[in-house]
């Protein structure tokens, strides 16, 4: 997910800078079009968002920042925090 102004914490660093070299080469990810706010919006949003995630080239560097910085807003990876925690565990 692609947003304005966010902290990306430090021990994330090497995860977020791999993800963004990669949305680089590939070009602009589906959070990043004209649906955008589906990503952090209602659930119904956030249902259509991960779905147009599974068509997103960088979704597996996506979800591994994710996972490392704890995201807890959002759909990152096509998954909600919720379902990010419990892939993770
Ligand atoms: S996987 Fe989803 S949240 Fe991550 S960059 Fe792609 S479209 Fe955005």
């Amino acid at each position: 997910m692609t947003r304005g102004t966010f902290a990306v914490p430090n021990h994330a660093r090497p995860a977020w800078d791999e993800l963004h070299a990669r949305i680089l080469a590939t070009g602009p990810t589906p959070c990043a079009g004209p649906d955008r706010n589906d990503w952090l919006g209602t659930a119904q949003q956030q249902d259509r968002a991960a779905r147009a995630c599974f068509d997103c080239p960088v979704l597996e560097a996506c979800t591994r920042y994710a996972i490392t910085a704890d995201e807890r807003e959002g759909i990152w990876g096509g998954m909600t925090s919720a379902e990010r925690k419990e892939w993770a565990a």
